[in-house]
C-alpha cells in the first residue's frame, strides 16, 4: 500500500515537473489545486483586496481582471487565466502615493485643457474684433478721402471767388458751408479717436492673450516634466501576488493587469512600445488594445 502512494506519489511529481515546465504559470496554483486537477493548465487567481479609494468594488475589479485575462486569450486562442476564490495568486490593489499623484495629473491635466479652452475662446473673440476693427479702418478711410473731396472742392470755389472778385458770392453762404465742413471734420475726428481707442483696447488684448499663452506654454512645460511617462511599476507580480498601486482609467488598470498576469505566465519584458508587455505604458491602444507579435513571441520563447 505504502509503495504505490509512493508511486502515486512520484508520478505526480514527475507529471507535475513536465507540467510545469510546459506552463510555467502552473507553479503559483495551489498545491490541492494541481493535485484535484492536474490537466488544469489554467492560473487559478482571486482579488483579495480592493481599497476602498479606488473607489471600486471587488466585484468591478473581478470583471476588470476577467477582461484583462481575455486580452491574452483573444491574443492566443488559448485560456491562460481563471478566477478561483480560493486560488494562492492573490490581486490586491494598494492605494499609495502613486495613485495619489496619479488623480494630481489628471486633476493638473483637466486644468490645462480648460485653461487653453479659455485661450482659444478669447482668442477667437480677439479675431473677431479685429476684423471688425480692419472692416471699420477701411470705412473711415473712405469717408475721410469723400470729405477731403469736399474740403479741396471748397477751396478751390474760395479760390475762384477771390480771383473773380464774384459778386454772387453769399459771404453767408460761405460761411455756413465753412461750418459744415468744420463740423464734420469734427465727427470724423472723433470717429478717428474712438479707433485709434479700440485699436489700442485690441492691442492690450493680444497683450494679454499671449501672455496667457506663455503662462500656458510653462504650465505645460511643467506638467511633462512632473508628470512623466510611468513605468510598470505601477503594478508588481512578486511570485505570490499582484500588486496594482496606479491607474488611470479602468482600461489603464485592465492593461496593468494583464501586464502583471504576463509576467505570471513568465514572461519578461518585451521592446515594443506597443506591446502589452512594454515596460512603459505610453503608446499601447489603451481602448481597443490587442497582443502584439512581440508579446506572443514572449509566449512562444519562454
Ligand atoms: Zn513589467
Amino acid at each position: 500500500m505504502k509503495q504505490i502512494i509512493f508511486i502515486v506519489i512520484a508520478v505526480f511529481i514527475l507529471w507535475s515537473g513536465y507540467q510545469t515546465h510546459q506552463h510555467p504559470q502552473l507553479k503559483f496554483n495551489s498545491l490541492a489545486d494541481r493535485m484535484s486537477s492536474p490537466l488544469d493548465t489554467r492560473l487559478h487567481y482571486r482579488i483579495a483586496e480592493v481599497d476602498s479609494r479606488f473607489k471600486l468594488s471587488i466585484e468591478q475589479v473581478k470583471v476588470i481582471t476577467q477582461q484583462a485575462t481575455q486580452i491574452w486569450k483573444d491574443g492566443t486562442g488559448q485560456d491562460y487565466f481563471v478566477y478561483d476564490p480560493n486560488a494562492k495568486l492573490a490581486i490586491h490593489l494598494i492605494y499609495d502615493e502613486r495613485q495619489f499623484e496619479s488623480e494630481q495629473r489628471r486633476e493638473h491635466l483637466n486644468q490645462l485643457e480648460s485653461n487653453q479652452q479659455v485661450w482659444l475662446d478669447k482668442k477667437e473673440q480677439l479675431d473677431q474684433i479685429e476684423r471688425e476693427v480692419v472692416q471699420n479702418k477701411q470705412f473711415l478711410d473712405f469717408k475721410q478721402q469723400l470729405l477731403n473731396q469736399q474740403i479741396q472742392q471748397y477751396n478751390q470755389e474760395q479760390l475762384s471767388t477771390q480771383q473773380n472778385q464774384s459778386a454772387f458770392e453769399n459771404p453767408e453762404y460761405a460761411q455756413q458751408r465753412q461750418q459744415e465742413l468744420q463740423r464734420k471734420i469734427e465727427l470724423i475726428q472723433q470717429e478717428i479717436n474712438t479707433h485709434n481707442q479700440k485699436i489700442n483696447q485690441l492691442n492690450q488684448q493680444v497683450d494679454e492673450l499671449n501672455s496667457l499663452n506663455q503662462q500656458l506654454d510653462s504650465s505645460v512645460k511643467q506638467y511633462k516634466q512632473r508628470f512623466q511617462p510611468h513605468l510598470f511599476h505601477k503594478g508588481l507580480f512578486n511570485g505570490k501576488q499582484i500588486l496594482i498601486y496606479e491607474f488611470e482609467s479602468e482600461d489603464d488598470l485592465k492593461l496593468t493587469l494583464a501586464h502583471e498576469l504576463g509576467h505570471a505566465l513568465g514572461l519578461q519584458h518585451a521592446n515594443d512600445p506597443q506591446a502589452l508587455m512594454y515596460p512603459m505604458m505610453q503608446d499601447q491602444d489603451m481602448a481597443h488594445f490587442r497582443l502584439t507579435q512581440a508579446d506572443r513571441n514572449l509566449l512562444l520563447a519562454r
